[in-house]
């Protein structure tokens, strides 16, 4: 394989390819042209591009500045090299009362929450994603989705702790087979930093699943032994918190059964911890194509330089990246923090894939939006921005039926052979559909 890759740790600037002289850009045109293309008048020569002006989300600085001032307030003595460790962001994650309090001024419904016996997720902060939190307002969107507060102690109506109901279709511990032809494969229970909203707060973080061979053998042999099985998608847990290693061997355990067409990664790091999109893991993972991968993003204000970065060099190793958004309410409940947001993930190139309705899980109250909410926000996207900024937003269904498409009504109804269609400007169109259409 040949190694194109060459990502320094902080000058983003140098993955913009540097301008080309015009005489190379004819070496690209094709040597003939097109049979399609006879009799069309020849293309006028263009001229020379001039310089390529990058894009400026990469002129942007490669630092956060809230990032920035708080390594210099908390960890002054911390080398940058240390710092854009990923093992030195994880095993220095905030976990405790203490360490947040020194860090940040806590509210009674947070400081709560440690009061609690009945708090299951534990806490895990890493240090980059603490620097995007505000010291002082508990409001603020990314405070909210990791900072514990007492009201996930509170277990409404018509929650449960396994609400998608994994458990029971899960024929191999760690293995979840819901959909016909697709699995989930859990390779770990640990996280880098822990979502309070997490659908999976049953399991994650308490040391229960690890990536065990064992147990992954059982997995894989269940995969070889099922083939309608073409699509595996690998998720936890964060599996990016596992070393290239053993993440190379499940990647390739998985590549040695034939009808597994696809193989997907399910991940937060570049959002929480950036730093572990190194050049060796991206070494290492383009050799498993066709390998995709679905981000977790949350909010607008996670897409930081760093984050910028991180999903450069994932794109750039040609790896297609899709975006799953929970909506949570008084985090990205607004059309307005969407629209940024799927903004943003688009000049990452991370596709909105999912907006996932806020899964009943135990103390999820204080999180859930109601679906119209959820309407209003792909009515608020749909026809006002690019179609590949628009998620599909879903509904997981409670006991385990799976995901169920919510789309605002568009379809009016019917007015003899059309069909009256509302438009993203609420204006309603007939669309011809003759129901006595003469045979071919
Ligand atoms: S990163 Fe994913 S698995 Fe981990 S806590 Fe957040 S939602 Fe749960």
């Amino acid at each position: 394989m040949t190694e194109t890759m060459h990502v320094p740790i902080e000058r983003t600037e140098q993955l913009v390819a540097p301008p080309q002289p015009a005489a190379q850009e004819s070496d690209d045109e094709p040597p003939d042209p097109s049979p399609c293309m006879a009799g069309a008048p020849a293309l006028a020569r263009t001229k020379p591009a001039g310089r390529v002006v990058p894009f400026p989300a990469h002129r942007a600085g490669t630092i956060s500045p809230a990032v920035k001032s708080f390594r210099k307030r908390h960890f002054p003595s911390v080398p940058s090299k240390l710092w854009n460790e990923w093992q030195w962001q994880t095993s220095h994650r905030i976990r405790t009362l203490s360490q947040l309090e020194s860090m940040i001024s806590l509210s009674a419904e947070e400081r709560g929450a440690f009061s609690q016996s009945q708090r299951s997720l534990p806490l895990g902060i890493t240090p980059y994603y603490m620097g995007l939190i505000s010291p002082d307002d508990p409001q603020q969107p990314l405070r909210r989705s990791v900072i514990p507060t007492v009201h996930e102690t509170v277990h409404a109506a018509g929650e449960a702790d396994d609400p998608l109901g994994e458990e029971t279709q899960s024929p191999v511990a760690g293995l979840v087979h819901r959909y016909p032809d697709r699995v989930l494969l859990l390779v770990t229970d640990f996280c880098s930093t822990y979502c309070r909203y997490c659908t999976r707060s049953r399991v994650v973080g308490r040391g229960a699943i690890h990536p065990s061979r064992n147990r992954l053998e059982q997995a894989f042999a269940y995969i070889a032994q099922t083939p309608a099985i073409r699509d595996v998608l690998i998720s936890g847990g964060d599996p990016l918190m596992i070393g290239e290693e053993k993440l190379s061997w499940i990647l390739s355990r998985l590549r040695q059964i034939p009808h597994v067409e696809i193989v997907r990664i399910g991940t937060k790091a570049p959002a929480v911890l950036p730093q572990r999109i190194t050049p060796r893991l991206v070494r290492m993972l383009r050799q498993f194509h066709p390998l995709w991968m679905s981000l977790h993003f949350t909010h607008p204000d996670e897409c930081t330089p760093e984050a910028y970065r991180a999903c450069a060099m994932l794109a750039d190793a040609g790896i297609p990246l899709g975006s799953q958004t929970v909506l949570l309410k008084g985090i990205n409940d607004s059309v307005e923090t969407m629209r940024r947001l799927v903004h943003h993930l688009l000049k990452m190139r991370v596709r909105p894939y999912y907006l996932y309705q806020c899964d009943p899980i135990s103390g999820s109250a204080h999180f859930r939006a109601p679906i119209a909410k959820g309407l209003e926000i792909i009515r608020g996207l749909r026809g006002f921005t690019s179609g590949y900024a628009v998620p599909t937003y879903v509904v997981d269904a409670p006991g385990g039926g799976g995901k169920i498409p919510l789309m605002p009504d568009c379809v009016v109804g019917r007015k003899n052979d059309a069909l009256l269609l509302r438009n993203y400007e609420n204006g309603v169109y007939r669309y011809p559909e003759s129901c006595n259409v003469p045979p071919a």
